[in-house]
């Protein structure tokens, strides 16, 4: 069946949303050890998050374990992923983008200089003691409840 009449494409997109956030235009907000984040996006329905992380020289994101893969984009700047490319792991410059599987421990994640990324994890992370334990869960919703808070207070 031909589908000439094109009101049912407005009817269909009606119901889409897209979303345009011009980045440059959101004040960074406070997320932890002196990095800053820009919240791009959460999804309630398959508990994605997407984000800017704006990370000084010298911060690190503490040790980890993916419970959903994540993505990332360095737009500028350094990232050391387990202990970077001279320990075996990753360093990620520049343009460089990663996937990381899904269940993955990161141990050491390091900005030796002031980079800013845009990333995605598609789940929740768990941050982890010396013995893997979970001791604290970063999903969706405490993205956006940090974001509507306007900054971590808790560091
Ligand atoms: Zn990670």
């Amino acid at each position: 069946m031909a589908m000439t009449d094109t009101s049912d494409r407005a009817t269909a997109n009606g119901k889409l949303a897209d979303i345009s956030i011009r980045t440059n235009e959101l004040d960074w907000v406070h997320f932890g050890g002196g990095i800053e984040f820009k919240l791009l996006r959460v999804s309630p329905e398959n508990g994605t998050w997407a984000v800017l992380f704006n990370c000084p020289a010298g911060s690190s994101f503490a040790a980890h374990r993916h419970f959903g893969a994540g993505e990332y984009l360095v737009l500028s700047g350094l990232m050391e992923l387990r202990g970077g490319e001279e320990a075996g792991g990753v360093t990620a410059r520049a343009g460089d983008y990663g996937y990381e599987a899904n269940s993955v421990y990161h141990y050491k994640t390091n900005f030796p200089e002031q980079t800013v990324l845009y990333f995605q994890n598609h789940g929740p992370i768990g941050f982890i003691d010396e013995e893997d334990n979970v001791v604290g869960v970063l999903d969706w919703e405490a993205v956006l409840e940090v974001w509507n808070a306007g900054g971590n207070p808790r560091d």
